[in-house]
């Protein structure tokens, strides 16, 4: 599991998240900005491009390394959802574009010149029913007009190019639910003011995320990916490694307040000795940590059967809920270990606190996972 690569990668996205402290994150965090800054070094350093192929300027790493990278970002105390997303968007245009996109935008991706992070899928009236999605995208000619709504969709300020999923048939006129889905490429850099409307949410976590409201607006045909109709498969084929990947950072989390959590309770003296002597202080941690080793073993188990091109749904997403679950409780006992310093802004506890609590919800909620595995695995009734 820990090969050579990994230890190599690893040592080099510690050097350079080393370059960005939590003095870093707070300030940004303070001021709601955007980590430009750190995203860059990222990007030249050529980690965002991990997944792009070499034939196309990126360094053809596999998932299992992907998630490396993304967990050593999180286990510095960084945060990598400001450009995770980066990395598994792109697999849509790799696996299902044509060559003529793969060669117009994977090398541009890969250098940096063109920032793919933003993602359209939920919408505010549907939410996890994804496909009773209401946005259209109806065809005129060389180009389709897109209408409606999305919700949640993060990045869109700092990307150029976004992926959005809309309906090109209606519901009721497809034989099953999940046809008629179609995902475009979408150029933000053209359509500035014309038919979107960007409103951030302002949100728990520093987090840029958007509502956004289209108003007639033109996708040239030739940006759809794939066959027209099938996108909701393609977006599906991309879900296993968000979870992986996600659940990378989750991994990353729970190493990090763990960390946190027992240097504090080895230095900090009440009642004339360290907090952590007492076994009420003791075991909370120990248990986090037990649970997060036992979620990075599933982590890697998904991985290495998503690089090995093998069924990983169910692992996928049992990754992604015990590595959630395990950074949560792993925060819940970095801050209680902290005492009141724990809410104080400058130990980043509660920073980092805010920002894992999201992976309950998203990019799939818990509820759902459990959904998935109780039908998909267990073969019990489905439920909706
Ligand atoms: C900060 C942030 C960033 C995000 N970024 C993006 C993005 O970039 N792109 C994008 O497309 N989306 C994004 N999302 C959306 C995210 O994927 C959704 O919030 C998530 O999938 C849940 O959908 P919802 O919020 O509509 O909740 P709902 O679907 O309304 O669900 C609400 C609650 O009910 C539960 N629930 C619903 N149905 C069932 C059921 N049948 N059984 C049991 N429980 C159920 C859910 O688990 C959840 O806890 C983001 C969300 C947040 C908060």
């Amino acid at each position: 599991m820990a090969t050579e690569l990994h230890h190599e990668l690893r040592g080099a996205v510690r050097d350079l998240c080393g370059r960005f402290p939590g003095e870093y994150w707070r300030k940004v965090d303070e001021a709601r900005g955007y980590p430009e800054e750190f995203v860059t070094t990222l990007t030249q350093a050529g980690w965002l491009a991990a997944l792009i192929p070499e034939e196309y300027g990126g360094a053809g790493l596999k998932i299992t390394e992907a998630s490396v990278i993304l967990e050593e970002i999180n286990r510095s105390g960084g945060n990598s959802a400001p450009c995770h997303a980066q990395m598994y968007i792109m697999g849509t245009l790799l696996r299902h574009g044509s060559e003529t996109q793969k060669r117009r935008y994977l090398p541009k991706i890969a250098s940096g010149e063109l920032r793919l992070q933003s993602f359209a899928v939920t919408e505010p009236t549907t939410g996890s029913d994804t496909l009773k999605l209401k946005t259209t995208a109806v065809r005129r000619g060389d180009h389709y007009v897109v209408n409606g709504q999305k919700v949640w969709t993060s990045r869109v300020q700092h990307s150029d190019l976004m992926l959005l999923l809309a309906r090109t048939t209606p519901l009721d006129q497809v034989k099953k639910r999940s046809e008629g889905l179609s995902v475009f490429l979408v150029d933000l850099r053209t359509i500035a003011g014309a038919g979107l409307t960007v409103q951030p949410i302002r949100n728990m976590m520093n987090h840029e995320t958007n509502e956004l409201f289209f108003d007639d607006l033109k996708v040239p045909a030739e940006n759809l990916i794939g066959e027209e109709g099938k996108g909701f498969r393609y977006i599906l084929d991309g879900m296993n490694a968000e979870r992986i990947l996600i659940a990378a950072e989750c991994i990353g989390d729970g190493y990090w307040f763990v960390e946190r959590a027992t240097r504090y309770a080895k230095e900090r003296v009440v009642f004339d000795r360290p907090i952590g002597q007492n076994q009420g202080i003791q075991f909370p941690i120990a248990r986090a940590y037990v649970n997060v080793e036992a979620a990075n073993l599933m982590r890697f188990r998904a991985a290495s059967l998503f690089d090995a091109g093998e069924p990983c749904g169910a692992e996928s997403n049992m990754a992604k809920l015990l590595a959630a679950d395990a950074s949560w409780e792993a925060a819940n006992v970095a801050i209680q270990t902290h005492g009141g310093f724990g809410f104080a802004a400058e130990y980043d506890i509660e920073r980092k606190f805010r920002e894992t609590r999201l992976y309950q919800v998203a990019p799939i909620s818990t509820n759902l996972i459990l959904s998935y595995i109780a039908e998909h695995v267990l073969e019990m009734p489905r439920s909706y």
